[in-house]
């Protein structure tokens, strides 16, 4: 504990950004601390969920459209308390995701109307944790699908080109934000909003199994990830940076703390 943490906490903070994921509360388990620090911050920020949970029950005989409507009930509440402008269903199938044209299309069209400066998405690298574990089909086609609709689709002006006829015109998200990865590079300290995350993560009560037990394993995950930064919580990412900031104007890269 005494030990010199290895890293410095990052400190980058998108103007808009947005997080895409398959289900709702992936956001929620994933990068919501870091998402409502931003917010708070004065960043804007958006979900994109591409399914609406509609298989994430224990009883077979659930009626999924039910549980859909009971999950997205659950992922508004949430939102609230991140504090997300908004929230988009995309109603693509759960444990049948598909990184296909249809989804990407859709992606490009959240994109390129929010026009966010970064795109927080699964790490589609990750098909096993390396401390345990199998990442859900789903996650890991969402991740790939945010990866393909950021770069090239909602920058290239020939990619889907009725977008753009419809006044939704090309558009470049400079960075990604990849969660649940194996090649964490960049750890945001969340100790000012952990406590959002664990009240965001409440509002799924459906997927709750012990909520009991909610507060301390997400502390302790949290505080895993702090270890990097010798900070008490953080969230970990592997930043892939697309386009460099630009040298003078600095409206959207708010270095806070440093
Ligand atoms: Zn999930």
């Amino acid at each position: 504990m005494a030990d010199t943490p290895p890293r410095t906490p990052h400190n980058w903070r998108p103007g808009r950004f947005m997080v895409i994921v398959a289900h709702p509360d992936d956001a929620d388990f994933g990068p919501a601390a870091t998402a409502a620090k931003w917010i708070d911050a004065g960043s804007i920020g958006r979900l994109v969920c591409c399914t609406s949970g509609d298989a994430g029950g224990d009883d077979w005989r659930t009626d999924p459209l039910e549980l859909a409507a009971t999950r997205e009930a659950e992922q508004l509440a949430a939102a609230t308390v991140v504090g997300y402008e908004g929230v988009a269903f995309l109603h693509q199938p759960d444990g049948a995701l598909a990184n296909d044209l249809a989804l990407r299309e859709q992606l490009v069209r959240e994109i390129r109307t929010f026009r966010p400066d970064a795109v927080l998405a699964v790490d589609p690298d990750t098909l096993f944790y390396t401390d345990g574990g199998v990442n859900h089909t789903d996650h890991r086609a969402a991740g790939i699908a945010a990866v393909d609709a950021v770069y090239p689709a909602a920058r290239n002006a020939m990619s889907f080109p009725w977008l753009a006829r419809d006044g939704l015109l090309p558009h470049p998200v400079r960075r990604l934000y990849l969660f649940w990865t194996n090649h964490a590079d960049a750890w945001v300290d969340t100790t000012a909003t952990l406590h959002r995350r664990i009240d965001a993560l409440r509002a799924h009560a459906s997927q709750i199994r012990r909520p009991e037990q909610l507060e301390e394993r997400m502390r302790a995950w949290a505080r895993e990830e702090g270890a990097a930064i010798g900070c008490a919580a953080a969230d970990a990412f592997r930043v892939i940076v697309i386009d460099e900031d630009e040298p003078v104007s600095g409206e959207s890269e708010v270095a806070a703390g440093s």
